[in-house]
């Protein structure tokens, strides 16, 4: 069938249903065709487009732009699913070995296996925090690979240090001195700058699909000279700056008790926001200001249903969307599904919205339109991109088709609301895929990759992470049910 396969360049797409521009939002419209010439969308159209051009057509299937995940670590999903769940959210010494005792080419397989995960399930885009610069580096060498488009960087601290300064393995937060704290300035800057060096190699690289930002693990574990540091670089790379920002109420008692300001407030104050920062968490956010805060600024809240993998933790996105903060979706670390993910961020959205309310705290329940807009349109808009995150003449052709009438998630026909069929539909259902006028799926059929091959790496790394662990004790010892932390909300 290799004959039918459309190749670069010009085709014309003709979809059941199709999600297009409509003033702030979107709308869906019918039996719409849509032209695309090598990298470009460039007609977009009601009326049957004449032409000589190949013609695909995607009967019952929904037509979508390709998705941004505003928060990802594509590197450690592989060695952390599925074992961190019965211990809820004990993954630090997974991380930390994947960091140490992995080469180039077993951490280029745990990356590839994810990133393959993401691509196939329609995420053409990756807001990628890598935990390290080398894990950065893995990203964007398998990103070239596949051809994905991405906004890496590598979380300063990384791995390597991330635990004596931040918390005893994925136990309490440290305890320590402002001089101790200050000891460890001089390995971040370091970090920084090694970081800088790695954005501005792969800066525009890949027909300037890689387009590398500078990132911050938190709050807690910076200073204003670190913080100020990063906004440099940020500035020089001009790509923005991703950060986990007031993820706990922890993170936000420390910095204002160092700094005399809460997180959010701090970083304002040292001029984040004069470039475009994508955040994720937010459970520390004090919801009476934050959010007020962050709706003034260039800034992307994604919300991260998959945070600690598969867990209740129910993130303050429905108070960001009342506030009027720019809104996006992230797979964050364990799963990389991103159908699933759009579905679970409304999900839990809504118990949220329904289940905890903060006095004097505005909240609006989400919907799906609002989870697929914020993973396209308006993380687009974040990143200074007009051309992506929408279906119009001139926009890039990264572009998603979902088969939304079929078995489990449709009615053997189209529906009248496509997108809220997305709410029982996971990566299983993307039919195609298009990244820069590429097709990377087709038909389902994954063409920049063979998934045996994608397995058979992954599984030989993943193994080494898993004996080390059982060498470690790991298998044998459970944490114990937590006791009910603080009210999320100050
Ligand atoms: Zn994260």
């Amino acid at each position: 069938m290799a004959k039918d396969i459309p190749t670069y360049g010009e085709v014309i797409i003709e979809a059941e249903a199709v999600l297009v521009p409509d003033g702030a939002g979107q709308k869906v419209i019918r039996n719409a065709s849509v032209q695309v010439s090598n990298d470009r969308i460039v007609k977009v159209s009601e009326e049957r487009i004449r032409s000589n051009a190949k013609r695909i057509e995607l009967k019952g299937q929904l037509l979508v732009p390709g998705f941004i995940s505003g928060h990802t670590h594509v590197g450690c999903a592989a060695p952390t699913r599925a074992i961190i769940e019965p211990r809820r959210g004990n993954y630090a010494l997974a991380l930390k070995l994947m960091d140490e005792d992995l080469d180039d080419a077993e951490l280029d397989a745990i990356t590839a296996f994810s990133l393959a995960d993401l691509i196939r399930t329609g995420c053409t885009t990756q807001v990628e925090m890598s935990l390290s610069v080398r894990q950065a580096e893995s990203y964007a060498r398998v990103a070239e690979r596949f051809g994905a488009r991405g906004y890496p960087s590598g979380m300063t601290p990384g791995m390597g240090r991330l635990y004596e300064i931040w918390r005893s393995a994925a136990g309490p937060f440290k305890v320590m001195n402002d001089e101790d704290f200050q000891s460890y300035v001089p390995g971040t800057l370091a970090e920084i700058e090694a970081n800088l060096q790695f954005g501005l190699k792969w800066n525009n690289a890949c027909d300037d699909r890689i387009r590398p930002m500078m990132a911050a693990h938190a709050t807690d574990t910076h200073t204003p000279e670190t913080i100020t540091a990063l906004i440099k670089a940020a500035k020089s790379l001009g790509n923005g700056l991703q950060i986990h920002l007031a993820q706990s109420v922890e993170e936000s008692e420390q910095v204002f008790r160092r700094w005399g300001l809460r997180s959010v407030e701090w970083v304002d104050s040292l001029g984040m926001f004069e470039v475009p920062v994508f955040g994720a968490h937010m459970f520390g956010a004090n919801l009476h200001y934050d959010p007020t805060i962050l709706a003034n600024r260039d800034y992307l809240f994604a919300t991260c249903p998959f945070d600690i993998g598969v867990n209740g933790n129910l993130q303050p996105y429905p108070e960001m969307l009342a506030a009027g903060v720019s809104c996006g979706v992230g797979v964050d670390a364990h799963n990389m599904d991103f159908i699933e993910t759009l579905k679970m961020a409304v999900v839990k959205g809504q118990a949220r919205h329904y289940g905890i309310s903060t006095p004097g705290v505005l909240s609006r329940n989400p919907m799906i339109e609002d989870a697929v807009l914020g993973a396209t349109r308006i993380s687009a808009d974040i990143l200074k991109r007009p051309d992506l995150g929408r279906i119009e003449e001139g926009a890039k052709a990264d572009l998603v088709s979902i088969d939304v009438s079929g078995g489990v998630v449709g009615s053997g026909s189209m529906s009248p609301e496509p997108l809220s069929n997305l709410l029982y539909a996971s990566g299983h259902q993307v039919r195609n895929v298009l990244i820069d006028g590429h097709w990377k799926v087709f038909n389902g059929e994954m063409l920049f990759a063979e998934a045996a091959e994608l397995n058979a790496a992954s599984a030989a790394a993943t193994e080494k992470i898993w004996e080390k662990l059982r060498a470690a004790g790991y298998f044998d010892t459970l944490v114990p049910d937590l006791p009910r932390g603080k009210a999320r909300a100050e």
